[in-house]
């Protein structure tokens, strides 16, 4: 193992152990690998696009001691789908959907937690804590049901109804905060998220949170997003549209991408293209503006994600809830690929995109969808009730059969 720590703000260099941030100036740390002996040593070169235990398959790049005894539920290993019909309607000849949504949970956010929860039990640490808008906690208390560890998880009435019984199905404590956007104002979501680390060593947990000023190691299994869809691929794509949520997906894709640059197993990053909710959090471009007046900026890993993008002569999109909507609806009807809204923000905008033209036909282009529709089925009823084909009572079969009068009528497009 190569990997150690940087510290973001003062530089300092620190082994790969226990530090969440830096123990000389608090600030956030990085994960970094010595690229030029693992382009000697020639491991990774053999092991990358064999398709096994993410944590074993890249494990030069990723942070554990001990990749074989890694915590896994079979995360990561998605399927990379090439698309006809969207494609078609969108001008490109070369579009690929990466489907996160495929990982145990639903979401690429199993690939985070089995590789920090592998890292924490490595130090012999058992007991888990997160505060999470729904994907995290859902990783997290399976992972942790897995190992037989404990998971406290905060999340907020805002969260939808199917990841609150996710978590609770796999046996975790769920604690829930007034909704970010409620009544209860913005406050105690937004501050747990904040408050989190110095709770968990006030009562020996383990902070979970998907960012990277928060856990370092979280983000370090996204990563291996990017190394599958370039081994899968035979090189690194042209362009990746990826979602800006937290924005760790965003960082660490591009992370994954510059990695490989590094240690020669391709030639050039792609151009990564973000695609952000606008009613969420402000736009990562903007990120000097401090949120709801809490004094801190969110997201969280969104700084990194807009130096990733700009990296990468890329561009961020803001979309809106209907586009967003529409995209999740367009993507189910003509791939047969079921998004959670969170899932569909980098397709909203890759359409966006097109309907500007300001795609390249040519292009090698990914767009990552990270999470199961299902997850969301109060997103979903809103999607059916506008664009759905509403059901039709019968009260037996023969009782359909008016409804295929003639053979032409059965004749599907
Ligand atoms: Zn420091």
């Amino acid at each position: 193992m190569t990997a150690h720590l940087r510290c973001l703000s003062c530089n300092a260099k620190l082994p790969a152990a226990e530090h969440y941030s830096c123990p000389e100036c608090g600030g956030e740390l990085d994960v970094q690998y010595d690229h030029d002996s693992i382009r000697e040593d020639g491991r990774l070169a053999q092991s990358w696009r064999q398709p096994g235990p993410m944590a074993e398959r890249f494990a030069e790049l990723m942070p554990l001691a001990a990749p074989e005894s890694a915590v896994s539920l079979g995360e990561g290993n998605t399927p990379l789908v090439r698309s006809h019909n969207l494609a078609r309607r969108l001008g490109l000849r070369h579009l690929y959907f990466k489907l996160e949504g495929s990982n145990p949970t639903g979401s690429f956010k199993d690939r985070q937690v089995a590789i920090a929860i592998s890292k924490a039990r490595e130090l012999g640490r058992r007991r888990f804590a997160t505060v999470s808008s729904g994907n995290v906690g859902n990783a997290l208390a399976a992972y942790a049901a897995h190992t037989g560890g404990r998971a406290d998880i905060w999340v907020s009435h805002e969260t939808a109804e199917a990841k609150r019984q996710q978590i609770e199905i796999y046996g975790a404590q769920v604690f829930l905060l007034p909704s970010p956007q409620g009544d209860g104002g913005p406050g105690p979501y937004f501050s747990a998220l904040k408050g989190l680390p110095d709770f968990c060593a006030r009562h020996g947990l383990v902070p979970m949170i998907s960012a990277r000023p928060i856990n370092p190691y979280m983000v370090e299994g996204a990563k291996a997003i990017g190394y599958e869809i370039a081994a899968t691929l035979g090189r690194n794509p042209d362009v990746v549209f990826a979602p800006v949520g937290g924005g760790g997906l965003a960082g660490g894709v591009f992370k994954a991408f510059s990695d490989l640059v590094a240690v020669g197993l391709a030639d050039t990053v792609p151009q990564l293209r973000g695609g952000q909710r606008r009613a969420y959090f402000a736009p990562v471009d903007r990120m000097d503006e401090p949120q709801y007046q809490t004094g801190y900026y969110l997201p969280l890993d969104g700084h990194w994600a807009w130096q990733s993008i700009q990296a990468s002569g890329g561009t961020l999109q803001i979309m809106e809830d209907d586009a967003i909507r529409a995209a999740q609806g367009e993507l189910a009807r003509q791939e047969g690929i079921f998004a959670e809204p969170h899932g569909a923000y980098a397709l909203a905008a890759m359409i966006e995109a097109a309907d500007k033209g300001t795609l390249d036909p040519d292009a090698l282009t990914v767009c990552v969808i990270s999470g199961f529709g299902l997850k969301d089925m109060v997103a979903a009823r809103e999607i059916i009730a506008n664009a759905g084909r509403p059901p039709i009572e019968v009260a037996s079969l023969e009782a359909s059969e008016a409804h295929f009068a003639s053979p032409e009528s059965l004749e599907l497009n």
